[in-house]
């Protein structure tokens, strides 16, 4: 049987919550649609030392503060799990768990919505599904001779996997600095840190906060015609977390450019040489998660959708939200997401009923 709503929302982490949260305060019908089991989206699923890069009150979605987490000034993601939670219910947000949309089709001035539980019937349909479903993995010569084990940011829990063993982590981003600095601080792992270009930190006083401050910022000089600020990346990549500024402190984080290929026992570097590896943590990023939208045939390049805003351009009652800055200035972020959701929010209500 097909549903009618309103709005259907695909996905239930961060971007779809707070989404919610600007649907129910415009007495909208909605649903929101989460092919995960349980509340947090992917936060669930990240490894067991990563906290926050920002203060529990600069982390917080519309409405209700993040608590701070007792003993630590950076939340931890288990911590981000329980305060989701404990949203969805606060705003009773109707949230179906456990189910997966897998298309978004036009249907006679409607949208249809397909999931492996049900269809839904709908005007405006709001994609919060995330990245983290889309891990990356760059075409490295070798990647399929090596006989060690390699695995992506996705897959990457503590440094007790990896006891007495030679890691390379790849990546220059925050991911990459992380893990390399927490399979460094461990004391039992032989981590290389391999990046594209060398890594660049962030200075010690710049966290979330700030980066959403440079993130708004840039979005406002462009929208006002003036000159590209160049926003967060013309300061640096890597948010000094305190783990990372303790690896970084005792000399335990210095990266090497990339090698140039795998070999079956370890890498090859551009001057010939080899090195042994057991394993690869590839940090290489993701992609959005817009398998469902492609009966809508809104595909651009890099796997994005454009858009204007939140609204994707070939199709006015889809919006995005989170993924990226492209979906909005720090979009995907705790603090950044609130407000683009108020955007998309504020759009689809003035759409023809
Ligand atoms: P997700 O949390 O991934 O939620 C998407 C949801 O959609 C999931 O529940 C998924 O199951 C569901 N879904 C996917 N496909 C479908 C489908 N077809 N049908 C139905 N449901 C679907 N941000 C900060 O603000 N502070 C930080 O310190 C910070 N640290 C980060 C560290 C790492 C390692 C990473 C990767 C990101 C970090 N971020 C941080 C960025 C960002 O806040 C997170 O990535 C956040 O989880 C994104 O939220 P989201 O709701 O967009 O996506």
């Amino acid at each position: 049987m097909t549903q009618q709503t309103d709005v259907v929302v695909v996905g239930g982490g961060q971007a779809g919550l707070a989404a919610g949260y600007h649907l129910r305060r415009q007495g909208l019908d909605f649903v929101i649609l989460d092919a995960g089991a349980a509340p947090g989206g992917s936060w669930q699923h990240m490894w067991d030392s990563l906290h926050l890069f920002s203060p529990a009150e600069h982390s917080s979605l519309p409405g209700r503060l993040m608590p701070a987490q007792a003993g630590r000034t950076y939340p931890d993601a288990r911590h981000v799990v329980d305060y989701l939670t404990g949203y969805e219910k606060r705003y009773d947000l109707p949230v179906q768990h456990g189910t997966r949309v897998e298309a978004v089709r036009r249907d006679a001035g409607r949208l249809l919505v397909e999931a492996d539980s049900g269809t839904w019937r709908t005007r405006a349909v709001i994609g919060a599904t995330g990245t983290w479903s889309r891990p990356f993995l760059p075409a490295v010569p070798g990647r399929d001779v090596f006989a060690g084990r390699q695995l992506h940011t996705v897959g990457y829990r503590s440094p007790a996997e990896f006891a007495g063993r030679r890691v390379m982590v790849v990546g220059g981003g925050n991911s990459g600095a992380q893990i390399a600095a927490d399979l460094a601080l461990d004391g039992h792992v032989e981590v290389t840190w391999v990046t594209r270009r060398p890594p660049r930190l962030l200075p010690d006083d710049i966290d979330g906060r700030a980066l959403f401050d440079v993130a708004t910022a840039r979005r406002r000089a462009l929208d006002a015609g003036r000159n590209d600020t160049g926003g967060i990346a013309s300061l640096g990549d890597i948010v000094a977390v305190p783990p990372v500024r303790a690896a970084r402190d005792a000399g335990l984080l210095t990266a090497k450019p990339m090698f140039s290929q795998l070999t079956t026992e370890g890498v090859r570097w551009a001057d010939g040489s080899h090195s042994g590896a057991d394993a690869v943590i590839w940090c290489t990023g993701f992609r959005p998660a817009l398998a469902p939208f492609a009966p809508l045939g809104l595909r651009g390049p890099r796997g994005r959708i454009p858009n204007d805003g939140t609204r994707a351009l070939g199709e006015p009652r889809v919006h995005l939200l989170g993924y990226g800055d492209w979906t909005g200035p720090a979009s995907a972020t705790l603090i950044g997401v609130g407000r683009t959701a108020r955007e998309a929010v504020r759009e689809i209500t003035g759409l023809p009923a």
